[in-house]
């Protein structure tokens, strides 16, 4: 039985030899990019909150606990890294708070958290993955969410190879066939930029910056005024435009279930996919080399396999062979920035 996650078949997809290193060699980096990081701090802290939010009487950690526990691990981390990315910790906590302030009064109602979604693909192909949320929305209908985390929100065009992410919806209503209160309508792409919004500057002249694209929220504009002592009064203009502008560090896109004949489509695309994979996932490891090579976690090694470098130092001294942990390769998949 072949057991396939979307992240795997995306992998596949993208480069056979990044699906050798992960998925055969099952290699995975030792020290988590910083990149990495921030997304994986955000989506613990956020899944807390919904799950503190469903079960309140059950102990567990609260997202302060989690950004506590987070800074000690970040205190070890490489200091150029620390230099290049900054402080993570103040980042991702005015990021959570910026989030919960965005959707105060746009909630989506919570009816899960972390569930496992699995079925058969086909009779030899089974589709395996954790379900981030299932939220209602205000028309009563239920989604399939799950946090995006990303250095730039993408466009409609961008999101086109994410729509295997129905995959999960469909697989979801067919594991619960027999329970129409279960069904979901399709998925909701949670998107949160990993960048906080902007303090606004103070001028060499005194007050500060009134810059029309000023990248941050009414919130922070306030705050800033309020830290360096300066009257409201003579920021209303921009308090004003900022109180207007949603914050454009988040955005929830909504995906239906497409119909049949396209849902059809993408099962069958998926599948083919599923059946490579079978077939030739042990053998095929070709490179794919593309302009986002920099991105993959293999970069050094594929980079030092084909420079005919001692690529058994770089694996000790930088990788280790990982469980197998569909939660964590899915989650990994989200962070994409
Ligand atoms: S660096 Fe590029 S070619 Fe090498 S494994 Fe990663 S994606 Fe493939």
């Amino acid at each position: 039985m072949l057991i396939v996650s979307q992240s795997r078949v995306k992998k596949w997809r993208r480069c056979k030899k990044a699906h050798d290193y992960r998925y055969n060699q099952r290699l995975q980096k030792r020290r988590k990019q910083v990149r990495l990081f921030k997304g994986d701090l955000l989506h613990q802290m956020l899944s807390a909150q919904t799950l503190i939010q469903l079960y309140p009487k059950a102990p567990r950690d609260t997202p302060e606990d989690i950004l506590r526990k987070a800074s000690k691990k970040y205190r070890v981390m490489l200091k150029e890294e620390k230099e290049l990315y900054g402080d993570i910790i103040d980042d991702c906590r005015r990021i959570f708070e910026a989030y919960n302030r965005r959707y105060e009064e746009d909630r989506l109602t919570p009816i899960s958290s972390e569930e496992w979604c699995s079925t058969l693909l086909a009779p030899e192909i089974q589709f395996d993955g954790y379900i981030d949320n299932r939220v209602v929305d205000k028309e009563g209908r239920q989604w399939i969410k799950d946090y995006k985390t990303c250095a730039n929100i993408p466009d409609e065009e961008s999101r086109f190879s994410d729509i295997q992410l129905v995959l999960y919806a469909w697989a979801w209503n067919r594991m619960h066939e027999k329970y129409p209160e279960k069904q979901v309508s399709g998925v909701i792409w949670d998107y949160i930029r990993t960048k906080p919004p902007t303090i606004p500057e103070v001028l060499v002249k005194g007050g500060l910056t009134k810059r029309k694209d000023i990248d941050t929220d009414h919130f922070t504009y306030l705050k800033a005024i309020k830290d360096n002592g300066l009257s409201p009064k003579k920021y209303t203009d921009i308090l004003g435009m900022l109180k207007e502008k949603k914050s454009t560090g988040f955005q929830r896109v909504k995906y239906p279930l497409p119909p049949k004949k396209a849902m059809d489509q993408i099962l069958e695309d998926f599948r083919v996919s599923c059946i490579e994979i079978e077939v030739l996932g042990k053998t095929l490891t070709t490179r794919t080399m593309a302009y986002d090579c920099k991105s993959c976690e293999f970069f050094d090694l594929c980079q030092a396999e084909l420079r005919g470098l001692d690529t058994d130092y770089i694996k000790k001294a930088s990788y280790e062979v990982r469980e197998d942990h569909v939660n964590e390769e899915d989650h990994e998949a989200n962070i994409q920035g």
